[in-house]
């Protein structure tokens, strides 16, 4: 398993629509949801290589895989990593509506699983209209796609100390350049929320980070995440 650090080096990658056969994957792990609606819940983590983005203190390894499977052979993968009381497969990235997935997400819907995808919302392929498909939007843009925007089941934010806007507790600064003024794609009203403290590598910011993410979800309603796997150490 491939554990680097790329922190906005990664290569800005367009969007694939071939058909998805073939899928370009970093990796497939059993583990623990960290974070979001299915927190604690074990599940298979499917992470697709490359993202449109490059977000500054992005911490994950998306670029270093060579493996490209078909969507047959990933779903075996899926199958064995399976792990007791297991039927959720989580896609996440880079970014995982970079490539064509709507053959993947139907083949998994079909053979029973629960699918939750993490996106950062700027990208749309096909959903299939399923109850056990549950999308789940982290925004690190100004504008979602539209039409993936009245997809969305959840919203997450990263929360930074002293860069959220006063009036909703939400991110008031660019992902994609460190210390530009943005704002960030609002959530759809009804729709959760979820805020959790962004991993600045450094345990004073840290602390200032969770001091402010638990005083937005008091002030405003939302729903506080630790990013669990991280405090447990597993992937
Ligand atoms: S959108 Fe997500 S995966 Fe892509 S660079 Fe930003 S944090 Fe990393």
């Amino acid at each position: 398993m491939l554990r680097g650090r790329m922190f906005g080096t990664n290569p800005v990658r367009k969007a694939v629509r071939d058909g998805g056969g073939v899928l370009w994957v970093q990796e497939v792990f059993p583990t623990l949801q960290g974070e979001g609606p299915f927190v604690g819940h074990p599940a298979v983590f499917v992470r697709l290589a490359g993202c449109n983005l490059r977000c500054f203190w992005c911490d994950t390894e998306f670029e270093s895989s060579e493996w490209r499977p078909t969507v047959g052979a990933l779903i075996e993968c899926i199958e064995a990593a399976r792990g007791p009381g297991c039927d959720l497969v989580v896609l996440t990235g880079g970014e995982p509506l970079r490539q064509d997935v709507t053959a993947l997400l139907t083949a998994l819907l079909a053979a029973g699983w629960r699918v939750q995808i993490e996106t950062a919302g700027t990208l749309w392929v096909e959903l299939p209209a399923h109850p056990a498909l549950t999308v789940v939007c982290s925004p690190k843009t100004p504008r979602l796609d539209p039409r993936l925007e009245a997809r969305i089941d959840a919203y997450k934010y990263v929360i930074g100390a002293g860069e959220v806007d006063g009036e909703d507790g939400l991110p008031a600064v660019s992902t994609q350049r460190r210390g530009a003024a943005a704002r960030l794609a609002r959530p759809r009203p009804g729709v959760p929320v979820y805020v959790m403290p962004r991993d600045d590598q450094d345990s004073d910011r840290n602390r200032a980070n969770l001091a402010t993410a638990v005083a937005v979800a008091r002030e405003h309603g939302y729903r506080l995440g630790v990013q669990l796997h991280k405090l447990i150490d597993v992937p």
